[in-house]
């Protein structure tokens, strides 16, 4: 289906304001520090005549507002890393931040001020197995980043291989959003790697609204069948806070073979003010998931503390 390959779709991202207005034919757009970037793909499922499409708010800049306990570093990332590169806050499982690229750029994105170029595991990767080699509490690295599908699959292969030699790691995890917004990520070659490593591999979408499903992510996922594949949603004002929209996103990815995983509470970075959700109305749109739908299909509502992933309600 897709006659570019992904890399060129890449180059063709709107970046900055007036690239951006033109496209959409509107002033709206102002360049701002987190830059705006979008895929070509992305772009074209918003809807041009509606100022609120919800997936034009997530690539919009706005100035940012006061609110207290937002700062520039919520996770306190850099606790939790031991060497660069490598973030371990649960005994079984480490974190690689892998790339500082991803496809689009999310303008609630909780790493955009994060010190890519001290954490690249890529670069640390002799520290990094050292470390691994060590710890045999720990079976499953994920993959994050920025997005790991911004690496070559060259480059993808020989990072799989390497988790691979180490014999007590039997899971990699992949987070990615790249898939999602640019489908012609979803390579055979990448598709071919996944199913030949020894590793279970996990792959963790993120999706936010059931438009973003795409026909094109739709046809290009099939490649990943024999995966497990799960969602990973941010609750965002403006863009999926609604019980309505919630529901169909978890009935929209069953349809498609994904099974919904994590809604997330916004990290509380700069920046990201206006997408702020109160607990208490994410509590009561996550109550009424809990009402409407399959048990299976009920995401876990959880936010990121810092040192731990607090689950509020199974
Ligand atoms: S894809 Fe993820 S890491 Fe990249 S800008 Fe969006 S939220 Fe941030």
């Amino acid at each position: 289906m897709y006659m570019t390959h992904w890399n060129q779709q890449a180059r063709k991202a709107l970046k900055g304001a007036k690239i951006s207005n033109d496209f959409f034919n509107i002033q709206a757009f102002e360049d701002s520090k987190f830059p705006i970037k979008i895929p070509l793909e992305y772009a074209q499922l918003i809807d041009k005549n509606n100022p609120n499409d919800p997936l034009l708010k997530q690539v919009m800049p706005q100035a940012s507002m006061d609110r207290i306990g937002f700062s520039q570093a919520p996770l306190n990332d850099e606790e939790n890393s031991p060497i660069a590169g490598l973030i371990h806050k649960y005994s079984n499982r480490v974190l690689l931040i892998t790339s500082q690229v991803c496809a689009i750029h999310c303008q609630y994105c909780f790493r955009q001020n994060f010190n890519y170029t001290k954490h690249d595991a890529m670069s640390n990767w002799s520290e990094i197995e050292q470390y691994l080699q060590a710890d045999k509490k720990v079976n499953e690295v994920i993959l994050s980043g920025g997005d790991p599908l911004s690496l070559s699959d060259d480059k993808l292969k020989k990072l799989i291989n390497n988790i691979e030699n180490i014999k007590h790691i039997n899971t990699i995890r992949i987070h990615t959003r790249s898939a999602v917004v640019m489908p012609s990520r979803i390579t055979s070659e990448l598709a071919n790697l996944l199913k030949l490593t020894r590793l279970k591999v996990v792959m963790v979408f993120h999706v936010n609204h059931s438009q973003e499903l795409s026909a094109g992510f739709v046809q290009q996922i099939n490649k990943l069948k024999n995966l497990t594949l799960l969602n990973q949603a941010v609750l965002l004002k403006g863009v999926n806070d609604h019980a309505d929209t919630l529901k169909n996103l978890s009935l929209d990815l069953f349809k498609v073979g994904i099974l919904p995983y994590y809604l997330h509470m916004l990290d509380h970075v700069s920046g990201a003010e206006r997408y702020f959700v109160e607990d208490e109305v994410a509590l009561k749109l996550h109550q009424q998931l809990k009402s409407e739908l399959s048990g299976y299909l009920v995401p876990k509502l959880v936010r990121d503390e810092g040192k731990s992933s607090k689950s509020w309600l199974l």
